[in-house]
């Protein structure tokens, strides 16, 4: 007898329709004499409607209540799938994650998990029923419902798998599994067979959201065997595993992230310790900055620009504001018409020529290039929004991902 961890998102479960699609996949694989824990999401877009309810009674609630809000989708779709379940005959439980033992810290609204407390789970497979968990969610030191940041019910299945031990966890979803670039975008993105660890981290972080950024980390940290594939259709589904025994492709995929903004401090004193006083104060504030450009200074001068998620902007702006005689910049601009597009492979470390032919790619559909940023196997650029699906569809094309 195996554990199995299976995930199943909003779209699988979307319906009355695609809940007894879930039920009946899970039933499957619990007659094949195997312990099954299922993770899974808010139906649909109800964790946007959630959302949206709460700005219309206070848009600056505070992250703690949006997370006891928010924290409720995934618990309807854990009770409702525990019902089908039971209408189709099998022993079956839902817990919410205070009652799994699923400790978080308490960075409300992107909680990281700490622990997993296995023992409630266990119990109750040892009673050969069906454990259905609440995704996205757990309970930091105060007994607080905390939630783990969008797309978080990966990292849930993950986790669990890893603290179980589980053989396989296995990430259902509405496409058949991770592809070159996101099926939506590019009609003819290829689907992946397997991927590595270091690769999936990548895509994922740059805005591949098919898994959560964390989900992989876990799943490398602890080993765990990880598969995405569709709940909709009996397919092959993605396999991300370590990456010896993965084939080295130089460019693996392209990404797309929306999630961002640029802010520009024009016209700094050029003098040392600048980038200190501002990066120092927005580490102080907590806020995650990607890509950093500074001018070369001219005439005692320089200009600093930055890009930050874009639900941190206000923030950002308040603080530079409220700082802003410190900081000395003659003005402070900002954009949110702006995206990331980034190409992802382990194979581009040992090749030259990749970046310029990623550009020709832009240069050829007439794409300006804001800001560039590099590492050992990752090449993102910054354009206007407006290009960015335009972009991937060029660049996917020009190093041949497609079928
Ligand atoms: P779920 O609700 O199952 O968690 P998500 O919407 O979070 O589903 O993730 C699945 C979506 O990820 C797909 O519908 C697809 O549009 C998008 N996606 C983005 N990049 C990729 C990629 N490289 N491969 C596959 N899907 C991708
Ligand atoms: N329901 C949450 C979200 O929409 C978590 C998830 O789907 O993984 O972000
Ligand atoms: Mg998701």
């Amino acid at each position: 007898m195996a554990l199995i961890v299976q995930k199943f998102g909003g779209t699988s479960v979307a319906n009355a329709e695609r809940i007894f699609n879930v039920a009946n996949r899970v039933i499957e694989t619990y007659d094949s004499d195997n312990d099954v824990v299922v993770v899974v999401s808010a139906q649909g877009d109800t964790t946007d409607d959630l959302i949206e309810k709460a700005k219309e009674i206070n848009p600056r609630a505070s992250k703690r209540e949006m997370d006891v809000l928010l924290s409720t989708g995934e618990q309807q779709s854990m009770a409702l799938l525990a019902m089908a379940i039971e209408k189709l005959g099998r022993p079956v439980i839902s817990l919410a994650a205070w009652q799994v033992g699923l400790a978080t810290d308490s960075n409300y609204s992107n909680a990281r998990i700490k622990r997993v407390m296995g023992n409630r789970i266990q119990t109750e497979l040892d009673k050969h029923k069906i454990v259905i968990v609440a995704g996205f969610q757990g309970i930091n030191k105060f007994d607080d419902v905390t939630t783990l940041g969008r797309g978080g019910s990966d990292t849930s299945a993950v986790a669990l798998a890893a603290a179980l031990g589980a053989e396989l966890c296995q990430i259902f979803t509405d496409v058949r599994g991770v592809y070159t670039a996101d099926p939506r975008i590019v009609p003819n993105a290829k689907q992946l067979t397997d991927i590595s660890f270091d690769e999936m981290l990548e895509l994922a972080s740059l805005g591949a959201n098919v898994l959560h950024n964390r989900s992989v980390e876990v799943a490398r940290k602890y080993n765990v065997n990880l598969e995405v594939l569709s709940s909709l259709e009996k397919a092959p589904g993605t396999v991300v595993k370590e990456v010896n025994s993965v084939e080295k492709m130089l460019v693996r995929g392209v990404a797309r992230d929306n999630d961002v903004a640029r802010i520009s401090l024009v016209n700094l004193d050029n003098t040392p310790g600048k980038a200190f006083q501002v990066f120092g104060l927005l580490a102080k504030h907590k806020i995650n900055v990607d890509v950093i450009i500074q001018s070369i200074g001219r005439g005692g001068k320089k200009d600093i620009s930055f890009t930050v998620p874009l639900g941190s902007l206000d923030t950002v702006l308040d603080v530079l504001e409220k700082n802003r005689e410190l900081i000395g910049a003659e003005h402070i601009d900002h954009t949110e018409n702006i995206s990331k597009v980034s190409i992802v492979g382990v194979g581009m470390a040992s090749n030259t020529g990749v970046a310029a032919t990623m550009f020709e790619a832009l240069y050829d559909a007439g794409i300006n290039i804001n800001m560039i940023s590099t590492s050992e196997i990752k090449i993102s650029v910054l354009i206007d929004k407006r290009d960015a699906e335009r972009a991937v569809r060029a660049i996917h094309d020009k190093f041949n991902l497609g079928d």
